[in-house]
């Protein structure tokens, strides 16, 4: 690891100041990623600002809006009243990422910001447009089993990334349709989720939209009517702290057994959580049953793209989405 200089702002403001003037500054907190990345030189700052004791961790409800201070911890989130009660699909999918000991460490902030988990990524014998762009990408001729199948349409993929956003909590927020609050040189802005994350296209290297010295100040959710039928499935390697092959959050809003409404997210198939509003259009206004959520379900492979070793997510997916709908709806699933 590279010597660093490690500074404690004052406030807010002076933690922007401090990241967006310095040209290789970064904010600090959980550090469960960043760390990592530094240790094998891949992430390589000059300043690390710590904000790990700004206001930023409270979780609160108010008039509808919860709102998730950004440094508050994954496994506060997860076990917090409000949470479990109006958005249990949020707590479920935290509780399926990673270890105990790393969600009492992982911050709501840090949990958007982290990296992908791409091998090819944390090994430097290897070539990587995500870690230094216009190298090459060795997942694309490489074992590519846990990469990306869908954003791929319009990627140049030798300069471009396979690569897949490894978060649980991402999915469940960008099915709950998240606000991201940041504060940043040029002030306060409100970033729907969908936004936040970036397909690679020919910048792999910029994972979200924020700019230099940009802060993430909370995530608010608006109350829905989704509380009811929610799951989080995540299938992975082993049962514990591993990320996901495929990960589907599921919500229905449900009135005397018709759908009014859906909301279908994947984990594992994108550069960022992928959101299938064909999925939720095919279940909008149908009755509950597994003929709905298979045909449902059939819709969401159609703008798949695979490569050599992860064609097999092709067949994968469509049942991971039913066996969550199955499970929202507290339907048995049965397999043909
Ligand atoms: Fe790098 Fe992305 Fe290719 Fe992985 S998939 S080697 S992160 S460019």
């Amino acid at each position: 690891m590279r010597p660093f200089q490690y500074i404690r702002p004052k406030n807010v403001k002076e933690a922007v100041d401090m990241v967006s003037l310095e040209e290789n500054a970064r904010f600090i907190a959980g550090g469960t990623n960043l760390v990592d990345l530094m240790k094998r030189n891949i992430e390589t700052p000059d300043k690390l600002v710590d904000i790990t004791h700004l206001p930023l961790k409270k979780i609160e409800y108010h008039s509808g809006t919860l709102r998730i201070g950004a440094l508050a911890l994954n496994s506060d989130v997860a076990e917090h009243a409000i949470v479990n009660s109006r958005f249990p699909l949020l707590a479920k999918a935290i509780d399926a990422g990673a270890s105990g000991q790393l969600r009492n460490m992982a911050t709501v902030g840090g949990n958007l910001l982290q990296r992908t988990r791409c091998a090819y990524f944390y090994d430097t014998a290897f070539p990587c447009n995500k870690r230094q762009l216009e190298t090459g990408c060795a997942a694309v001729g490489g074992i590519n089993r846990m990469h990306a199948i869908f954003g791929l349409e319009k990627n140049d993929l030798e300069k471009s990334c396979i690569a897949v956003h490894p978060s649980d909590m991402c999915v469940a927020l960008a099915a709950l349709d998240a606000i991201i609050i940041t504060f940043g040189p040029k002030g306060e802005r409100k970033i729907p989720i969908q936004d936040f994350h970036r397909l690679p296209g020919n910048r792999p290297d910029l994972d979200s939209i924020l700019e230099k010295g940009e802060l993430i100040l909370a995530v608010e959710l608006k109350s829905n009517t989704f509380q009811q039928h929610t799951h989080y499935l995540k299938i992975r390697d082993r049962a514990a702290y591993a990320f996901a092959i495929v990960s589907a959050a599921v919500a229905l809003d449900v009135q005397q057994d018709q759908i009014r409404a859906a909301r279908v997210a994947l984990g594992g198939v994108a550069h960022k959580p992928w959101r299938l509003f064909d999925v939720e259009k095919a279940l909008a206004g149908k009755p509950i049953s597994q003929n709905t959520f298979r045909n449902a379900a059939a819709v969401s492979v159609a703008d798949a793209k695979t490569f050599e070793h992860n064609a097999f997510k092709i067949k994968l997916l469509p049942n991971v989405i039913l066996e969550a709908l199955m499970n929202a709806a507290g339907l048995e699933p049965s397999y043909d």
